[in-house]
């Protein structure tokens, strides 16, 4: 599963938030087989209705419904310092190396009442607080790895220049940490990232701000709290996300049942949860989307890359799907419902038969043939 850490000052909400999208889900999907692995980390399912739709065509039952996944877990105690190893600073860091995508929970709400740790609501000063110590971190890496570069250990031609590029490209990551810029934005081409990637970066790690704010703030989207504006440029100019989130509406949710959420929600003005709002995120910084396969026997929503091709996408459910790839029985999500199901959509001429070069597009509900 898509592994996220949740990760900002103390006293922001993060464990309320974390909390309430563990058990929100659990309430959510009763049957689904949902697991703490630690205290802090919880796998939780990715909502999304087109499964039941495509159930509801399929005669799917509903314990045979099965998202996707994603986990979270709830990286506390990052404070100042973290980086030099303060506390408990660098088991909290390793925690993040292992994540795929960072949630960045970032206090937007005024609440006399819940402390700050700085003393007043300074989301841009909160935001630096964590990132510093996420470059410096970066940095230590860096100069670890270029002090064994400068060693010269390379013997073979081919080596000394796999040796230069990697050196060159820390060399322009290492310019944009000293001018507090993430890695992220480094100006690195694909061939020169996979040189870097084992160093895991923590700052070049998708990264999606969840700005915390009060109920009332989520009709407009937080639009007119100057906080989440604040949060917005930078996230901008950071090549990040925003999301705007409501830990203390999430832990509300939890104590009611699903219908009552939603009018809940709607009396609210916001139109989804901050789950799916955050997964939604999630799933753009990644560029990540979501295929099908529906039978009356399962009916399961499928996580690939975007421009995975169709053999890639069957390798997400068995390696031996993709090498034996024939064929991929393929309809869009939409034809799916409008014709209900597959022989409808062939009837009317949008069923296709897609080969190994063919990308798939998000929703499309897909049957693969292959040899065995
Ligand atoms: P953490 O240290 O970042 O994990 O923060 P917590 O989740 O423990 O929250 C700190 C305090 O802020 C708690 O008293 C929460 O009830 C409160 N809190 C969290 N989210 C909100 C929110 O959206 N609005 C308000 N008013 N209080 C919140």
């Amino acid at each position: 599963a898509l592994k996220t850490g949740i990760v900002g000052l103390p006293n922001v909400g993060k464990s309320t938030l974390f909390n309430a999208l563990v058990e929100n889900s659990t309430a959510e999907a009763a049957n689904y087989p949902f697991c703490t692995i630690e205290p802090n980390s919880g796998i939780v399912p990715v909502p999304d209705e087109r499964l039941q739709a495509l159930a509801a065509i399929s005669g799917t039952s509903k314990d045979n419904i099965v998202p996707t996944t994603v986990e979270f877990v709830d990286i506390a105690g990052l404070v100042k310092g973290a980086a030099d190893g303060a506390g408990l600073g660098n088991k909290f860091l390793a925690n993040i190396r292992e994540c795929d995508a960072i949630v960045h929970v970032v206090r937007c709400f005024d609440d006399d009442d819940v402390i700050h740790v700085d003393g007043k609501v300074d989301p841009l000063s909160d935001i630096s607080v964590i990132n510093f110590e996420l470059a410096l971190a970066d940095m230590a890496q860096i100069e670890k790895r270029l002090e064994r570069l400068n060693k010269g250990r390379a013997k073979s031609n081919a080596d000394k220049e796999a040796e230069a590029g990697e050196r060159d490209a820390l060399a322009k990551i290492k310019v944009l940490l000293e001018e507090g810029k993430p890695a992220r934005l480094a100006d690195l081409n694909e061939d020169e990232w996979a040189l870097v990637k084992d160093l895991y970066l923590l700052t070049a790690k998708p990264t999606i701000y969840a700005a915390n704010v009060n109920e009332d703030d989520l009709a407009d989207k937080g639009g007119s709290n100057p906080h989440v504006a604040v949060v917005r440029e930078h996230a901008q100019e950071e090549g990040a996300e925003v999301t705007i989130i409501s830990a203390q509406v999430e832990s509300e949710l939890i104590k009611l049942d699903p219908e009552e959420r939603d009018e809940f929600l709607a009396d609210l003005g916001a139109d989804e949860g901050g789950l799916q709002s955050l997964i939604r995120a999630a799933y753009k910084q990644l560029k990540l989307q979501t295929y099908f396969t529906t039978g009356e026997k399962e009916t399961r929503a499928w996580t690939i890359k975007e421009g995975f091709t169709a053999p890639q996408a069957a390798g997400v459910i068995h390696t031996d799907f993709e090498k034996g790839f024939i064929k991929a029985e393929t309809v869009g999500y939409d034809d799916f419902i409008v014709n209900n199901g597959f022989s409808g959509a062939k009837e009317k001429g949008v069923w296709r038969l897609e080969g190994k070069d063919y990308v798939v597009k998000e929703g499309d509900v897909l049957v693969f043939k292959f040899n065995v």
